[in-house]
C-alpha cells in the first residue's frame, strides 16, 4: 500500500524484529496494516511508534510490540477462527485478519465497537471480521469453539467461558494480574479437554477487563 506511510511501516517491522519478534506473517501484517488509520487525527504522526497511544472513551490502543508478540503466540496459519475480547481501535483486529480464516471481536463500549467497524469497513480488506458490542469475559458462544482466543485486557483470572469456547488444543493469550500490574499469559487446553495449562511469558500492563468474568467496575 504506497499511502505515505510505507517507510514508517518498515522502520516499526525492524524495531520489533530487533525486540525478538520472529513470525514472517506478524511481520507481513504489521508492514501492510495501516495502524494510522486506527488512532485519533491529531496523534497520527506518533502511530508508528512502538508505544500504547489514547483511543479515546479512556482507552488505548496497545503496543505494537505487545500486539505483534501475542499474535506470535497464537502461532496462527491462516486456517483458524479467532476470538477477540476488546477490539479498541480494530488495528489488531484487522492484524488477526490477516493472520486467521475468520476474527470474531467484542468490544464493551459501543462508541468503539461502532468507530472500530466503521474503520475496518472503509478499508475493506478484513471482510473475514465480526465486531459485537458486549461483555467480552461471556465469550461469543455461537460461533465457539474457536482455535485461538486473545484478550487485550487486564483480568483477575482467566474468565472461565472463553477456555470453554477453546478448542482442545486451542491457544488463549490473556494479561493476568492486578489493575495495575500484569503478566501477558499464554493459556492452553489440555488434549484432553479437562483443563488448561498458563505459561507466564512477560509483565505488561493493560486497561481493566471490565465484565462478569473480570474486574467489576468498582475493583
Ligand atoms: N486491541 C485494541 C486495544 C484494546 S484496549 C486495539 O488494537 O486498539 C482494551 C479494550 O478492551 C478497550 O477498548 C476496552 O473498552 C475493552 N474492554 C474492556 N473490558 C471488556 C469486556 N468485558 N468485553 C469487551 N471489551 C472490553
Amino acid at each position: 500500500m504506497s499511502d505515505g506511510f510505507v517507510g514508517y511501516r518498515s522502520a516499526l517491522v525492524e524495531a520489533l524484529q530487533r525486540k525478538g519478534v520472529r513470525d514472517m506473517a506478524v511481520l507481513r501484517a504489521i508492514a501492510t496494516v495501516p495502524r494510522h488509520q486506527f488512532v485519533p487525527e491529531h496523534i497520527r504522526h506518533r502511530a508508528y511508534e512502538d508505544e500504547a497511544l489514547p483511543i479515546g472513551n479512556g482507552q488505548t490502543i496497545s503496543q505494537p510490540f505487545v500486539q505483534a508478540r501475542s499474535c506470535e503466540l497464537l502461532q496462527l496459519t491462516g486456517r483458524e477462527r479467532v476470538l477477540e475480547i476488546g477490539t479498541g481501535s480494530g488495528y489488531q483486529t484487522a492484524l488477526l485478519s490477516m493472520l486467521a480464516e475468520s476474527v470474531f471481536s467484542i468490544e464493551r463500549v459501543p462508541e468503539l465497537a461502532r468507530r472500530a467497524h466503521e474503520t475496518l469497513r472503509a478499508l475493506g480488506d478484513y471482510e473475514n471480521v465480526s465486531v459485537m458490542h458486549a461483555d467480552g469475559t461471556l465469550g461469543w458462544k455461537p460461533n465457539a469453539p474457536y482455535d485461538a482466543i486473545v484478550v487485550a485486557a487486564a483480568s483477575p483470572s482467566v474468565p472461565r467461558p472463553l477456555v470453554e469456547q477453546l478448542t482442545v488444543g486451542g491457544r488463549m493469550v490473556i494479561p493476568v494480574g492486578s489493575q495495575d500490574a500484569q503478566v501477558l499469559t499464554l493459556v492452553t487446553r489440555d488434549a484432553d479437554g479437562t483443563g488448561y495449562r498458563e505459561e507466564p511469558i512477560h509483565d505488561v500492563r493493560f486497561v481493566p477487563l471490565l465484565g462478569e468474568f473480570g474486574f467489576t467496575p468498582q475493583d
